[in-house]
């Protein structure tokens, strides 16, 4: 990298310097799948953000779909067109088999191309260089922020790993988030991984979650104010540490911003434009907005939803069943229309684009509907 590369401005103050890592590239893109291979891990970093129904609970899931079988894995990779996967946990050095097994699996189906990148806490090059030879293209080590600093001592390990794995034929880096209270200890790791020479260094803005919130409020940490759950101070030491950092190291800040709004965002909508209905209304942000209604349990759901199409003139194509929720669904713009003079509640629903179909909002559109939402909120 030149001494004088520019700083590189992202969205949502998001910044680099020098190469950016394919696997980012990606990841902004919206083309890397994210596979969670356990919410085990034995380091118990105050501000692990995992949530709370897979954080200590060996679970696999491929971006929100729990993966049961290989095959699982595989449709969702299909179902977004991943161009890469990201590894994470938990800590996957944990479960080094399974990761192997998915690492073989991945490559072996989507050809050589598929970018695989792995996050892990284990300094272990007995495992890494394992996973390098199944055809892992590139590990970030998470080091402890304990052992920021010059690596030697108790954090020889870090630094011993960072320095073999060129031999292994694997892309090297280290990840890890900003805490704004330990900036001379982050400068001089810094230091220490340019003179390793280490591939990139990522760092992320220290945000709080829903399972960490209380951890981060009780050290003193507060909400930054400008927006969105990053850490007050996380942002700005992590700016300044790209514009200042050495000319041999490559950089990267990723905002907790541009994690939703752009990574999240460009996922959601490649998963929209390849498995939305063409009925279905897709948003900017990726959401889909579907008309829906609700027959109860005693209608036969196949027979009323053709006799209702008859009957509005609806092909084949513009509605479908659903029988695992027990509703059918078509083009919001045509239950509008019909709604009132439906006897079931017909509703108006915005989704993720995902596995697990995530509402985001429903709106009544005839009085069945109203009833129903009414009766909920009663019952609460
Ligand atoms: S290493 Fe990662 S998964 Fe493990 S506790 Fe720390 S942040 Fe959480």
């Amino acid at each position: 990298m030149p001494p004088d590369a520019p700083v590189h401005l992202l969205p949502m103050a998001s910044s680099y310097r020098g190469p950016l890592s394919p696997a980012c590239t990606q990841c902004a893109e919206g083309r890397k799948m994210v596979l969670f291979v356990t919410g085990v891990c034995r380091f118990r970093c105050f501000y692990c953000p995992v949530s709370p129904n897979r954080n200590q609970k060996d679970v696999v899931y491929a971006n929100e779909r729990r993966v049961y079988r290989d095959e699982d894995l595989l449709d969702e990779a299909r179902t977004m067109g991943a161009g890469g996967t990201g590894i994470t946990g938990g800590d996957p050095l944990g479960v080094v088999d399974r990761v192997e097994h998915y690492v073989r699996l991945l490559k072996s189906t989507f050809g050589p191309s598929h970018h695989l990148h792995l996050y892990t806490h284990e300094p272990n090059a007995e495992k890494l260089r394992r996973l390098a030879a199944a055809g892992l293209d590139e590990f970030r080590l998470h080091i402890p922020h304990y052992l920021w600093g010059p690596l030697t001592a108790d954090g020889r390990a870090y630094r011993e790993v960072l320095e073999a794995a060129p031999a292994w034929g694997i892309r090297r880096g280290v990840e890890i988030p900003v805490l704004p209270e330990k900036e001379a200890e982050l400068r001089r790791l810094l230091k220490t991984l340019e003179e390793i020479g280490v591939d990139f260094v990522n760092l992320n803005e220290l945000e709080f979650s829903e399972t960490n919130e209380a951890k981060l409020h009780d050290r003193g940490y507060a909400l930054d104010p400008r927006r969105g759950w990053g850490v007050r101070g996380s942002r700005a030491l992590a700016q300044a540490l790209v514009r200042e950092s050495g000319p041999a190291l490559p950089i990267h800040y990723c905002s907790s911003g541009f994690k939703d709004s752009v990574q999240m965002r460009q996922r959601l909508l490649r998963q929209a434009e390849r498995t939305a209905p063409t009925f279905a209304e897709r948003t900017p942000d990726g959401t889909v907005v579907l008309g829906v209604v609700e027959p109860d349990g005693a209608v036969d759901l196949p027979r009323w939803a053709s006799r209702i199409a008859r009957r509005h003139g609806w092909g084949p194509d513009d509605y479908r069943v659903d029988v695992a929720r027990r509703r059918v669904e078509l083009a919001p713009g045509r239950l509008r229309g019909a709604a009132d003079g439906l006897p079931w509640p017909a509703f108006e629903v915005e989704v993720y684009p995902t596995a697990d179909a995530l509402e985001v909002e429903r709106t009544p559109l005839n009085r069945a509907a109203l009833a129903r939402a009414t009766a909920a909120v009663g019952g609460t």
